[in-house]
């Protein structure tokens, strides 16, 4: 069977003779958790240099084989994307803005001097996927399924330089609704021993070694006694970035004059998709909305003083998780009462009503797969 990916890329379809048994599938997407079981397909597209993207196929999700001298293992080349398929309300299937996914995936290749998949085929190979797994995807409120597209250098080589040969491949993984139990906020630590993007680093691509970096600095929050690390800029050590792998914003005042700031993309932070969407919604629901820094300082003396009054962290994994309390070497505070504030909730049910198709799209942001 052949489908296509774009004008030149023909896709075979190998359907998987062996998937999981519909009882049991049934036990995993009743309470799926995040990352651990997979569907049954998996799409894998190569690049050989001279020759382009070729070998496109939706086959059984199976493990690979790789050269031990593959140049992924060795030096890094290693770029990723999240993004959701939903079950809209009024039945159907659909992603959320998985062209800016596309995007941004290019954007991450040519940071990490690899080839550029084009936009067209990573749509229609995320599509082909949710298409064929599409029993995957579990119902209920806040559950999708996860769709993780990724590329590696497969080159098997040990000399330094841009491999001649990737694979690209897109998994999925039904995810279950991050705060089960209902909205809670976090705790978070800065983090002023490490740094997670320095000026003319990686930190804007969405690359494998940024995470392999920020592990420490997370495990330094946790034994701190906190959910979560905040990066800090490199140079001043004074604006605050991102929080783990979510960016961030800042509610200062309240009710409609409320302004929601957020850091602005420097180059040191990932420019998130949730990120842009929030952004647009929040001024379409009236707010004024400003992309600038802000400093750890600020931050502590408007919450003390009350002009600050919520603090969220927003990506596709968690959509939106409210900051509750700060822990710094400078010294902590809290935001609020701790608790989770209207305009974070306000906004994090309008995504979520977007994503699920409770309300109109008049954005073109939901990209019907079935
Ligand atoms: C992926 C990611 C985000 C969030 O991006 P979304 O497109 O909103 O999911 C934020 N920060 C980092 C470091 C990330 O890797």
């Amino acid at each position: 069977m052949t489908d296509r990916l774009s004008a030149d890329l023909p896709l075979t379809v190998e359907p998987a003779r062996r998937r999981m048994h519909a009882g049991e599938r049934a036990r995993v997407l009743d309470s799926p958790g995040f990352g651990q079981v997979f569907t049954d397909h998996m799409v894998s597209l190569r690049w050989v240099k001279g020759q382009g993207w070729c070998e496109a196929r939706l086959s059984a999700y199976a493990p690979l084989t790789l050269d031990p001298s593959a140049t992924v293992l060795h030096y890094g080349q290693a770029i990723f994307e999240g993004l959701k398929a939903y079950h809209q309300d009024e039945g159907g299937i659909a992603t959320f803005r998985p062209d800016a996914n596309a995007r941004r995936f290019g954007r991450s290749a040519a940071r990490m001097a690899m080839p550029a998949v084009p936009e067209d085929a990573f749509v229609a190979a995320v599509d082909a996927l949710v298409d064929i797994d599409r029993d995957w995807i579990p119902t209920g409120a806040e559950k999708s399924l996860y769709i993780r597209p990724f590329m590696i250098a497969t080159e098997a080589f040990l000399g330094v330089r841009p491999a001649t040969r990737y694979l690209f491949l897109v998994i999925a993984s039904p995810a279950g609704a991050y705060f089960p139990q209902g909205v809670e906020p976090v705790s978070v630590y800065i983090s002023e021993d490490y740094v997670r993007a320095a000026p003319g680093g990686t930190g804007e691509a969405k690359a494998a070694g940024n995470y392999a970096a920020s592990l420490l600095a997370q495990q330094q929050a946790a034994e701190e006694g906190c959910d979560q690390v905040v990066w800090i800029d490199a140079v001043e050590r004074r604006y605050v970035e991102e929080m783990g792998g979510m960016n961030l914003f800042f509610v200062l005042g309240s009710g409609p004059h409320a302004e929601l700031v957020t850091p602005e993309l420097t180059g040191t932070l990932l420019p998130g998709i949730t990120r842009d969407s929030l952004i647009t919604l929040a001024h379409d629901a009236g707010y004024r909305v400003t992309e600038r820094r802000l400093s750890v300082d600020e931050w502590r003396d408007a919450a003390t003083r009350g002009t600050l009054t919520e603090t969220f962290a927003c990506g596709t994994a968690a959509v939106i998780t409210p900051v509750g309390h700060v822990q710094a070497k400078t010294g902590d505070f809290t935001i609020a009462d701790g608790g989770t504030g209207p305009i974070t909730l306000q906004l994090r049910q309008q995504l979520l009503d977007i994503q699920h198709g409770r309300v109109v799209d008049t954005r073109g942001w939901v990209h019907r797969v079935a």
